[in-house]
């Protein structure tokens, strides 16, 4: 990969990683690992793809690759290398589907364990009062889907994509359109089966293990290797009805986003993003949505204006379909988008969760999918939401990033406060996330380091601004940075550290601890 950011031990990037000649150390480790019995296997060739994840610009070749058969495998793997002490370097990171950004589930020299080897046991999906499903840590949410509607069921809430594990989402937040409503992805889970730093299987909830649970819930995989988890489940509509309306003034978007997620009787999810259009340039935000009115939609011209698109979901039944066109409107009517701009398109739910899969067919089709993505997400406290859109989308952004960029608000009252995820203060806050891609080798406003240099301006002007924002799957590179990342709550996050992993094998590539120290 040109302009890639080399890893940071050897300094080489992806086509220079290759396997060194083993040493007596290497030798040792690998010969002890050979020891264990195993339902599943350990590779210790061929292991790039693990040296690898959707960011595409940090790589660390591990040692090994375990593939575990059996929850078992997992930790008597951790269990022998706790055991082997301090002096051992050996690291150990759980790897979902490999779709961090900057090598959170990489270990250099470590070893990987590859999480989509465990889902072989049948998802167990309990209906009842309480409908849940329990699932292993490395299942897929797409799976989860097709698997719960086979019984009428559905996850509350989600990813905006939806090839990502359970472990891997849990880890950080797991926050979509619905989070306004049921909170994150880590809010509606009931139970995990964890294997904690020191190799022991613990079973968690908030009236078991409580302290385990909810440091492991956004716990960024320091904590413990989530194996297997309860997922809470409602019943599940079997349409969606998708819509888009645009405002060219920020103030109405923000206005009419905040009331919608204020009120109980709203939409089932509602998101929003940025249109820089400053090329004249749209951006494919209507591909497969109708305008409601095509005549006066024809007539709008949107050239060399910023754009706020407001998206929301109403899910219904098709037996239902009057009562819900007149629900849809009534809520409608109460905001202020620019008339000829209603956008509507009816979709089954599975297209409509899994939209994103279908960007990524079309950008794999052109060589699109594996370029470096310099994303950055950051939560922004409301008060400050109108500083920082005239900032960052009047000044700092000159020219349409790569990918879009996403704007919406949540109401953390709906949200667990007990677990490790760090938020603002305020009790409604902003996603901003900027997904940009990097053209490979470009050293123009397209390529990697343009993006980084911006994405650090941002960053820049909103520690001077003092905006109170948090980065979301946040990336530091020293334990100074993470501390002041989690301020106060850093305490009882180094303290459940000593308490489940205390020789600091687990997630090394989130470069919070160091092993031994
Ligand atoms: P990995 O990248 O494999 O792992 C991530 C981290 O979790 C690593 O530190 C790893 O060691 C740890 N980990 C993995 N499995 C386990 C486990 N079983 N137990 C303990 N720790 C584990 N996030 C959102 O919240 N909302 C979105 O809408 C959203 N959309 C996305 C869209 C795309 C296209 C991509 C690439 C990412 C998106 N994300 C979103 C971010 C995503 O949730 C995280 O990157 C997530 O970690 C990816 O899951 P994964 O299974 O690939 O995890």
């Amino acid at each position: 990969i040109m302009g890639c950011i080399p890893d940071r031990t050897t300094n080489l990037c992806s086509d220079q990683l290759i396997a060194k000649p083993a040493t007596p150390t290497h030798l040792n480790v690998t010969s002890s690992l050979e020891t264990l019995s195993l339902d599943g296997y350990f590779s210790f060739n061929n292991n790039n793809h693990a040296a690898k994840d959707f960011g595409n610009t940090y790589q660390s070749l591990p040692l090994a690759v375990l593939y575990p058969k059996s929850v078992s495998d997992i930790s008597s793997t951790v269990k022998l290398i706790f055991n082997m002490g301090s002096a051992s370097e050996l690291t150990v990171a759980a790897r979902g589907h490999g779709h961090s950004l900057q090598g959170q589930a990489q270990a250099h020299r470590g070893v990987v364990i590859n999480m989509e080897s465990l889902k072989g046991s049948q998802m167990q999906v309990h209906t009842g009062e309480r409908p849940y499903v329990d699932v292993s840590g490395g299942e897929l949410w797409i799976n989860i889907l097709h698997e719960t509607l086979k019984l009428g069921f559905a996850p509350k809430s989600w990813t905006d994509y939806l090839h990502l594990t359970v472990g891997g989402t849990l880890s950080y937040a797991g926050i979509s359109g619905q989070a306004f409503r049921h909170g994150p992805q880590i809010n509606n889970v009931y139970r995990l089966q964890v294997v904690t730093g020191k190799g022991e299987v613990i079973t968690c909830s908030k009236s078991k293990n409580p302290d385990l649970f909810y440091g492991v819930l956004g716990g960024l995989g320091q904590f413990g290797i989530i194996t297997q988890a309860r997922i809470s489940l409602e019943p599940a509509p079997k349409m969606v009805k998708w819509i888009r309306v645009l405002y060219l003034d920020f103030s109405s978007f923000s206005k009419d986003q905040e009331y919608l997620i204020a009120s109980e009787n709203s939409f089932e999810y509602i998101e929003g993003f940025v249109i820089l259009n400053r090329t004249g340039l749209l951006n494919n935000w209507r591909s497969s949505f109708n305008p409601k009115d095509p005549m006066q939609a024809s007539q709008f011209n949107s050239d060399g204006k910023t754009l706020y698109c407001l998206e929301m979901a109403k899910y219904f039944n098709p037996d239902v379909t009057n009562v819900i066109d007149q629900i849809t409107e009534s809520l409608l009517l109460k905001l202020h988008y620019i008339p000829s701009t209603l956008f509507m398109s009816e979709v089954s739910f599975v297209e409509f969760l899994d939209r994103v899969h279908l960007s990524e067919l079309k950008l794999r089709a052109k060589g699109l999918w594996e370029v470096p993505h310099p994303w950055m997400n950051l939560l922004i406290p409301k008060n400050r939401i109108h500083e920082f859109a005239d900032e960052v989308f009047g000044n700092i952004l000159t020219n349409n990033i790569n990918g879009p960029i996403l704007m919406y608000p949540v109401n953390k009252t709906k949200w667990n406060n007990n677990t490790s995820l760090v938020t603002p203060d305020e009790d409604v806050f902003y996603l901003v996330a900027l997904l940009s891609s990097a053209v490979p080798s470009s050293k123009g406003t397209d390529g990697l380091e343009y993006i980084l240099t911006q994405n650090k301006r941002i960053l820049e002007y909103s520690a001077r601004a003092d905006l109170g924002i948090k980065q979301y799957l946040p990336h530091y590179r020293t334990q100074g940075e993470w501390r002041a990342h989690f301020g106060p709550r850093w305490k009882a996050f180094a303290r459940r550290k000593s308490s489940y992993d205390p020789l600091a094998i687990l997630a090394p590539g989130q470069m919070m601890f160091k092993k031994g120290i």
